[in-house]
């Protein structure tokens, strides 16, 4: 029943390849009930998306991925059930579009230093008025025969130690949640097993994140191979945390699950979605 619902994916106003009216068009045809569509650190989709669930029958949430630093890695907090309107949140991410854009400046300048010229304006032309992230710079570098697929162009130049890679200072954790709900949303550690925290790190983040007002991590996601799910399934139970859901699709050839696969929530999970008046005709 799960496959019922999707709380995160993106589509072309982040890093996806399907415009927010195509995406939606797609998971509809896919069979998808409830859906949250979470760009990457901007709200700009919402709307289209909200008018094509409408004429599919879709139940849309609204819904941002917002990049986090904390102990110097980069971890993804979802928010669904956001206000899109949110001053603050928007004000917040004006101020990301502009830190991604030098970032990426950056990117490119490193990246020619290495023999590869063009990146930056590749990247942008791929962005066009969305913001520009590091899956741009992997469909352009992919595109100009610097590497075969979109796996290997990340390992071979867009993480941490390869040339175009840069470390890049995100909000805090504290001020990503504190964003969420001050804009009426519901905070979501995003694919928590794509971290490599260790153990003690994991426990002390579900422990700020939860002392923090955080209410669910991802339990079953595209990110996280099967035998995770039972793994955060447990520490979701044990940090009185619930579990949410989605593929985190970008597009075809960028993703790792299409939508309206993703498995159900181990048994005993509490879904986020528990205590949703517009979900309570659909089974959890
Ligand atoms: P950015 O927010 O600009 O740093 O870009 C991050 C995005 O790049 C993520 O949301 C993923 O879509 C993608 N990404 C990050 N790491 C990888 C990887 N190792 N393989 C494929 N895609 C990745
Ligand atoms: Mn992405
Ligand atoms: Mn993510
Ligand atoms: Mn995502």
């Amino acid at each position: 029943m799960a496959a019922l619902f999707d709380l995160h994916c993106h589509s072309t106003v982040s890093d996806g390849l399907l415009s927010p009216k195509d995406l939606v068009a797609y998971a509809a045809k896919q069979g998808v009930k409830v859906l949250a569509l979470t760009d990457h650190d901007d709200v700009a989709g919402l709307q289209a998306a909200r008018e094509a669930a409408c004429e599919h029958g879709i139940q849309f949430v609204n819904g941002v991925e917002i990049s986090v630093t904390w102990k110097k890695r980069t971890l993804h907090i979802v928010g669904l059930k956001i206000d899109p309107e949110n001053a603050a949140l928007k004000a917040a991410f004006e101020g990301v579009r502009k830190g991604r854009d030098l970032r990426a400046h950056e990117m490119g300048a490193d990246l020619a230093r290495i023999g590869i010229h063009g990146a930056y304006e590749g990247a942008k032309a791929l962005a066009g008025n969305s913001i520009i992230t590091r899956t741009h710079f992997a469909r352009f570098l992919v595109e100009s025969g610097h590497a075969k697929d979109n796996k290997s162009v990340f390992k071979k130049y867009l993480v941490k130690g390869k040339p175009g890679y840069k470390n890049y200072e995100w909000m805090s954790l504290e001020q990503a949640v504190k964003l969420i709900k001050d804009s009426g949303g519901i905070p979501v550690i995003a694919h928590p097993g794509r971290y490599d925290l260790g153990t003690i790190n994991m426990l002390l983040l579900m422990h700020q994140f939860k002392s923090l007002g955080g209410v669910a991590i991802e339990v079953v996601t595209g990110s996280h191979a099967p035998p995770q799910y039972q793994q955060f399934a447990k520490i979701a139970h044990r940090f009185g945390l619930k579990s949410s859901l989605g593929s985190d699709y970008h597009g075809t050839g960028i993703s790792y699950m299409p939508m309206g696969c993703v498995p159900d929530l181990p048994e005993g999970c509490v879904p986020v979605w528990d205590d949703w008046p517009e979900t309570a005709n659909l089974a959890n």
